[in-house]
């Protein structure tokens, strides 16, 4: 069993230094509790320590746990979001980080509109990595979602967010880090209407520390606050 409250004060100590690291504070990184596979007990004793942020990659396993959950938490719908999926999770979730289409977000517009969710933060989800496997939009392809994001009346576009190929020298995964936060930035600067670059959420387990120190303002950790996942 893992040792939830002793791990999150461990995770909290590393977010802590990371955050001086790079000349802010812990309370300007958001941790996003990832839960997914982990029963609503686990979620409720994680709450009881002060995770306030829940992450979740499905749309089943949200509807699964919501009503489990202790209120007062804000939800985060982190994995991959199909379009005929939306209608069951968007007066439900606090924030999609996993947005990677035009046609998404479009559907996204229409089922707030449609269930009086008069605002729904999203983060356009960037493959920076140029890795083959992984969903994510290219870089090159921001300012068309931005631009398309500007005439939506509940979707509001509130950063950015990425995930990393796990094997890695870490090396070239710095470099990544440094290279989205560099376009975060430069969004920031440009002001876009109905744009609020509030949010970089890149990090996890293996990398949240290097992630913090390269300008991420939201990590999403999952094992280190849980254990191992079990798929079986
Ligand atoms: C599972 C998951 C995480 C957390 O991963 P850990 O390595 O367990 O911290 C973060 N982000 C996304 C999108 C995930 O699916």
């Amino acid at each position: 069993m893992a040792d939830i409250e002793k791990n999150l004060a461990d995770v909290r100590k590393r977010i802590e230094i990371a955050a001086k690291k790079s000349g802010r504070c812990a309370d300007d990184v958001t941790l996003v509790a990832v839960t997914k596979t982990h029963p609503a007990e686990m979620i409720n004793e994680a709450i009881d320590c002060g995770v306030r942020d829940i992450g979740e990659n499905k749309v089943q396993e949200i509807l699964e746990k919501y009503d489990k959950v202790k209120k007062g938490v804000r939800w985060h719908l982190i994995g991959h979001l199909q379009t005929n999926k939306v209608k069951y999770i968007i007066d439900k979730v606090y924030m999609i980080h996993s947005v990677d289409s035009v046609k998404l977000m479009d559907e996204i517009e229409r089922q707030a509109e449609k269930h009086g969710v008069s605002q729904i933060k999203i983060l356009i989800e960037v493959n920076i990595s140029g890795e083959e496997t992984k969903f994510g939009i290219a870089p090159s392809e921001i300012d068309e979602m931005l631009d398309h994001a500007k005439a939506l009346k509940c979707v509001k576009v509130c950063g950015l967010m990425t995930i990393l190929p796990k094997i890695d020298s870490g090396i070239s995964n710095r470099l990544h880090f440094h290279n989205i936060y560099n376009k975060f930035v430069d969004i920031s600067q440009n002001k876009y209407d109905n744009i609020d670059m509030e949010f970089l959420s890149m990090g996890m387990s293996g990398d949240f520390e290097m992630a913090i120190e390269e300008g991420s303002n939201m990590v999403r950790v999952g094992t280190a606050i849980f254990g191992e996942r079990d798929y079986s």
